[in-house]
């Protein structure tokens, strides 16, 4: 087993969680998982990662950590970095460029352009990983979580159905965990974009399947912006003992809270960590009053 299983109280009532979050203080909880086939990988095998996206992403800083731990270069694309944040760079960014990341802007308008022009650039030394690690290659790494949580709830004789809950950005943690489970409910909610707009993310992995199920707040949000309820959210539950990260995190345990009588059965939360990302969120809190 890479990672224990905890149980908390949550207004009366008891939740499981993975702590996929302590399995390496960088390889934030899923994206250990998602990498995981990287990781077992032998250091000859690759020369040169190559991804894309955010400078503040968990993804990121995960991949950053791996190639350091294996001697390989990390070339990240991305779009124009504030001045500001250049001159002194904070959180996953920071830390990422310590670990020897080398970060490339693109002008905004560029960027979809700059992101096609990287696939050309591929080879048998030279690995491109699609945004977030939404990879198949992602897919062997979750299975061994979902071999873990059917281990886990044999022993512990938990009876189905069980309940797994995970937020999703590419939702590929989600996707494969509820492919490798068929018989277990994998519950999600849309973080980065719409439930739409994840729906098709997953279907570019392979058909969905009936035991993944998305669950929707009233209101919409914006992918990793300050809310009052997030905050609330979060604090609630450092109360119960459980600290979330603020942008996944805090989202999926206020969808799943409001949606709870749905959930009959023995509810897993898989916690991936992102708490290296928590110091700049609260930051953006101070600076909107919110704290
Ligand atoms: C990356 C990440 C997610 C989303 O994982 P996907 O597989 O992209 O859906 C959820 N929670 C945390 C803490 C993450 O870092």
């Amino acid at each position: 087993m890479l990672s224990s299983v905890e149980k908390i109280l949550v207004r009366g009532r008891n939740y499981y969680l993975k702590r996929d979050d302590l399995i390496d203080p960088l390889l934030s909880g899923n994206k250990y998982r998602k990498l995981y086939a990287l990781i077992q990988a032998p250091a000859e095998q690759y020369e040169r990662i190559i991804s894309y996206g955010g400078t503040q992403s968990n993804a990121m800083l995960s991949i950053a950590a791996l190639c350091q731990q294996k001697g390989w270069r990390f070339d990240y694309t991305s779009k124009t970095v504030a001045a500001h944040l250049k001159k002194r760079p904070t959180g996953n960014l920071k830390v990422a460029l310590e670990l020897g990341m080398q970060l490339h802007e693109v002008e905004p308008v560029q960027y979809a352009e700059a992101i096609e022009a990287l696939k050309a650039t591929q080879g048998s030394s030279t690995l491109l990983l699609n945004q977030g690690g939404a990879d198949p290659l992602a897919r062997a790494g979750i299975e061994q979580l979902a071999h873990e949580i059917r281990v886990w709830q044999a022993d512990q004789s938990i009876e189905s159905p069980l309940h797994v809950v995970t937020p999703s950005g590419t939702g590929t943690t989600a996707y494969y965990l509820a492919c490798a489970l068929p018989d277990v409910w994998v519950w999600t909610t849309a973080v980065v974009g719409d439930s739409a707009y994840l729906l098709s993310q997953m279907g570019a992995l392979g058909p969905l399947v009936a035991n993944l199920k998305l669950l929707e707040s009233p209101k919409k949000y914006h992918f990793a912006q300050p809310y009052a309820e997030f905050l609330a959210m979060y604090r609630e539950l450092l109360e119960a003992g459980l600290e979330v990260d603020l942008i996944y995190g805090a989202q999926m345990w206020q969808a799943l809270l409001e949606h709870r009588a749905l959930l009959d059965g023995a509810v897993l939360y898989l916690h991936s960590g992102g708490l290296i990302g928590n110091e700049t969120m609260l930051d953006r809190y101070v600076h909107k009053g919110l704290f």
